[in-house]
């Protein structure tokens, strides 16, 4: 029976890539949590422990140097490594809601990889914590509405907590690296076999050089002479050593392997210091832990929600999984720190299209402060006209994800090919299906198993039924995260751009449980007519709204009919407090 160790309480992260291992390897076992780094190396240099955990890297946060050196420091063999998918969430006792928390209690590198949500949360300031777990329980025992967690889902059904916000890292495809170690030397007859032998070898080595000109590149050239593949380069200061800096290096191959061998040798007469830590199973693959990441769950994770699965109903209907019957209560999508469907009415607003760096910074700034919760923003656009402006495409999903971080407002953009989906996902919170794609098939697919939440335009010639025929496409294939949205449909009125069927919002909130928003922009097209709209979308139970405001509407260049002004916008926003939420069970009636 092996004792395997980890940094932290029940809930780490840690202690999940542990148990995966143990797991996967058929190895029998307990897992242990210490209290720190050095007291897991020393469990194992002195043989209390068999195997223990230590995080190296962590994809947004970067390298744990700590980690690196000790498992140097204290002769610690690397077995495996895991790439371990993070998905945090806030966290927080039963009761509290997102507006009660004061204080965030999480670990350093996951306060880096939530930066952007963190900046949303302003009433809240992060406190770091030696780990996840710690940071739940702290929150459990400490009972008060206003400390929360970021945590993995699990941490929730260990502490009773309840999840008070989701999708809360900067990118959704965020990891942590692991290394798996054991003592380098056992006593005789106590090792433990661990199946080694994966298709992929790595080792990981640490080394100085002198100050020299070309020193690195010298000792690097000799990996690169004997073919050797580089995986990840790495320096640091070395302290007492004038300027000189440690060097982290992994590559792929084996120390067993003759040829590896040979150039370790090299090198070790080209450095001033050269540690091998030593050759393990290299993660092969997605990282692990990709179902805890998937938005598929989350929603039927916190524990108040832990009912069995709902029964897709066994009616003709052509969309089963969207139904209302499927979900009486309601979806509530939960973006960072925004909630929809929740009885809060949230304003998604900003420009048709991004078209500077200045104009989206600059509206993301006045929105905000003017009410809205999220940020939206075309690069990608579909126009009428080849020759009118497309959009900013790349350059301006990555000025909308900069605006977002620097606001803590999360963002929206529409995606209008396959090809673009993915990597708008790994920028942009929402994924935006516009009116021309509503019945692009596999546009739907694949926003469906993207991870992002879909923001889904009703076509301009589609029916009610036809709109939720096509959100059922995305929740076929495991997004549960579907917001329907009324901008307007072709009628014979050319006075209004389109014509809003506000009628649309009570049949989709009586005939779907996901929660309903209303684009008055595109729904009338000019700006006067917006903000009576506004009021009209709420009154008639719409869960928000999504406007386009410019800080120079003349000057857009796109929709500038409709743009709205920062002005316009703060009185809609007044208007809108005036309005009572339509209470669900009446439009339900
Ligand atoms: C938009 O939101 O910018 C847009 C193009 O909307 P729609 O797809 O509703 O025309
Ligand atoms: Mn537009």
């Amino acid at each position: 029976m092996a004792i395997a160790v980890y940094q932290g309480v029940d809930g780490a992260y840690s202690q999940l890539v542990l148990e995966h291992f143990l797991r996967e390897r058929g190895i029998t076992g307990n897992t242990l949590g210490v209290r720190t780094y050095r007291d897991l190396v020393t469990a194992l240099s002195s043989l209390r422990a068999d195997l223990g955990v230590i995080p190296i890297e962590n994809a947004i946060g970067g390298t744990v140097r700590e980690a690196y050196d000790l498992i140097g420091e204290f002769e610690l063999a690397p077995v495996a490594e895991i790439l371990w998918r993070t998905d945090h969430r806030l966290l927080g006792v039963r009761g509290a809601t997102l507006r009660d928390v004061r204080e965030v209690l999480a670990h350093p590198l996951v306060i880096a990889e939530c930066g952007k949500f963190l900046s949303g949360l302003e009433q809240a300031r992060a406190i770091p914590c030696e780990d996840t777990g710690v940071a739940a329980r702290e929150v459990a025992r400490g009972g008060s509405p206003e400390i929360a967690a970021l945590a993995p889902p699990s941490a929730a059904a260990i502490y009773d907590l309840i999840e008070l916000a989701a999708h809360c890292s900067d990118h959704p495809q965020t990891y942590s690296r692991f290394l798996i170690v054991r003592p380098k030397h056992t006593a005789r007859g106590e090792t433990i076999d661990f199946g080694i032998g994966a298709a992929r070898r790595k080792t990981s080595i640490i080394f100085a050089v002198s100050e020299r000109t070309g020193s690195l590149a010298q000792a690097l050239s000799i990996l690169a002479n004997a073919g050797i593949n580089g995986d990840k380069l790495e320096s640091k200061p070395y302290l007492g050593h004038g300027t000189e800096r440690i060097f982290y290096i992994d590559f792929d191959g084996d120390v067993t392997d003759p040829n590896v061998a040979k150039a370790l040798a090299q090198m070790r007469g080209a450095c001033e210091t050269f540690t091998v830590l030593g050759s393990y199973d290299a993660h092969v693959g997605e990282p692990v832990g990709a179902s805890e990441v998937t938005v598929r769950p989350s929603l039927e994770r916190a524990p108040e929600r832990l009912a069995p699965e709902p029964i897709v109903p066994q009616v003709e209907t052509p969309f089963p999984r969207v139904a209302r019957a499927t979900k009486p209560d309601g979806t509530v999508l939960r973006i960072g720190n925004v909630r929809i469907g929740d009885g809060e009415f949230v304003i998604i607003a900003g420009p048709c299209s991004i078209e500077s760096r200045e104009q989206i910074l600059e509206t993301a700034r006045e929105v905000r402060a003017r009410g809205a919760l999220m940020l939206r923003g075309g690069a990608f656009k579909p126009r009428t006209s080849p020759y009118a402006f497309q959009g900013l495409g790349w350059e301006g999903i990555e000025l909308l994800a900069e605006a977002g971080r620097a606001s803590g407002l999360p963002t929206v953009s529409e995606v209008m090919t396959i090809d673009q989906v993915t990597r708008v996902a790994e920028h942009i919170d929402v994924l935006q299906i516009g009116a021309r794609n509503m019945q692009n098939f596999d546009l739907l697919k694949a926003v469906g198993r993207a991870g992002r939440p879909v923001l889904l335009k009703r076509g301009f010639s589609a029916t009610i039924d036809e709109l939720l025929a096509a959100a059922e496409y995305i929740l076929s294939e495991g997004n549960p995260n579907v917001m329907l949205c009324e901008r307007g449909i072709r009628t014979f009125e050319p006075t209004t751009r389109n014509t809003l069927d506000l009628s649309a919002v009570p049949v989709l909130r009586e005939r779907s449980h996901l929660p309903v928003l209303v684009d008055p922009s595109h729904g009338v097209g000019v700006r006067r007519w917006i903000r009576p709209l506004c009021r009209a979308a709420k009154a008639v139970g719409a869960h928000g709204l999504l406007v386009e405001v410019h800080p120079n509407p003349t000057e857009a260049k796109s929709d500038k009919e409709q743009a709205l002004t920062f002005d316009d916008f703060s009185a809609i926003v007044a208007d809108l407090s005036q309005i009572p939420i339509a209470d669900a069970v009446l439009v339900r009636d």
